[in-house]
């Protein structure tokens, strides 16, 4: 049962990146406005996620890192319904597994917190704390007793960088919560409160992507979508720093990315490729999500419909004198 444990733990756990995933999410799920990340030494030795949200209440705790029924996936019908429920209560019981935890957490209208350590599963202790509301995980030791997976990582630099990618994108969909991401002590990324879109791009991706982007948006019954993108001159040479949000979820869209590009195409070498930060909202009913939610990738149907507002939109940014 442990070693099943491990190997559960690992297809939902892959590496550092993903653990910051699951619990800045569900800071997120728990009602925070403020996340603090902070990460020290390799990307397996300490990770730090500090909230202001709704807390533990004694009942979660004792609860929350026990492993429920695996969820069907298969039954869930919108996107909306996997942000939430996807995994639901894999996360804290697969982080237990491969790593030691030590947990801080207090609810509004307790009069002290909790203060717990976890390891293998199980709490192993329990102290009562005076702490703000909140809560705050640290995680150590990560695969430290499944030495395989540990080896399946990918060198520290390319571990730490998914971290800070995936906090960045989090981040950039999530406009209403401040987010700080400290690494070695030094400050990496600080959203501040500002609630301004091209204010966050700007405090996500720097100065030289946001002062080069414009925005484009679009209306209609079963599409909202609000684009931010490159002028003719800011070019990559890959498409990492394209960002697609459906629904709020980050996701990576070939056909998506190409019907943008299109329209560069004609002033640009097909081997750059245009910066873009992208919000769609969709009528669920219009996204296939029979594929993996872990995977980032969606169908939409109708696609064609979808990539042709998307050329009209980035027409109409980049060449806006035509019309
Ligand atoms: P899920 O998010 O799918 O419910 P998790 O294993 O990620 O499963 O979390 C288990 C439970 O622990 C959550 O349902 C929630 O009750 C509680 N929890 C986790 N993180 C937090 C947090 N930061 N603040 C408050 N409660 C939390
Ligand atoms: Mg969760």
């Amino acid at each position: 049962e442990a070693t099943i444990s491990k190997i559960a733990a690992g297809e939902i756990i892959e590496n550092p990146a993903s653990i910051v995933k699951e619990l800045v999410e569900n800071s997120i799920d728990a009602g925070a406005d403020n996340i603090l990340i902070e990460i020290r030494g390799e990307s397996t030795d300490f990770i730090k996620v500090s909230d202001n949200g709704s807390g533990f209440s004694e009942e979660d705790l004792n609860i929350a890192f026990l492993r429920h029924s695996t969820s069907k996936l298969e039954k869930i019908e919108d996107l909306e319904k996997i942000r939430t429920l996807g995994f639901r209560g894999e996360a804290l019981a697969s982080i237990s597994n491969i790593s030691k935890i030590k947990l801080m957490t207090k609810r509004e209208e307790d009069l002290a917190g909790n203060s717990l350590v976890i390891e293998n599963g199980k709490i192993i202790k329990k102290n009562k704390i005076g702490m703000p509301k909140g809560t705050t995980f640290v995680i150590t030791d990560v695969f430290y007793n499944t030495p395989v997976r540990k080896k399946f990582l990918r060198k520290d630099l390319t571990e730490i960088n998914n971290i800070i990618d995936t906090v960045q994108k989090i981040a950039l969909s999530n406009n209403n919560i401040k987010f700080t991401l400290i690494k070695d002590g030094k400050t990496i990324l600080n959203t501040g409160s500002d609630k301004d879109p091209i204010n966050r791009i700007f405090s996500i991706l720097g100065s030289e992507i946001a002062s080069s982007l414009n925005e484009g948006s679009f209306e209609s019954e079963n599409y909202k979508i609000k684009g931010f993108f490159s002028d003719n001159k800011t070019f990559r040479s890959n498409r990492d720093s394209q960002y697609i949000f459906v629904n709020g979820r980050f996701i990576k869209n070939i056909n998506i990315s190409r019907a943008v590009e299109k329209k560069y195409h004609s002033l640009i070498p097909l081997n750059r490729y245009p910066v873009f930060v992208l919000y769609i909202d969709i009528d669920p009913k219009l996204i296939d999500v029979n594929i993996h939610p872990k995977k980032n990738e969606i169908k939409i149907s109708n696609e064609n419909i979808l990539n042709a507002i998307l050329t009209e939109i980035v027409e109409e940014v980049i060449y806006p004198n035509r019309s």
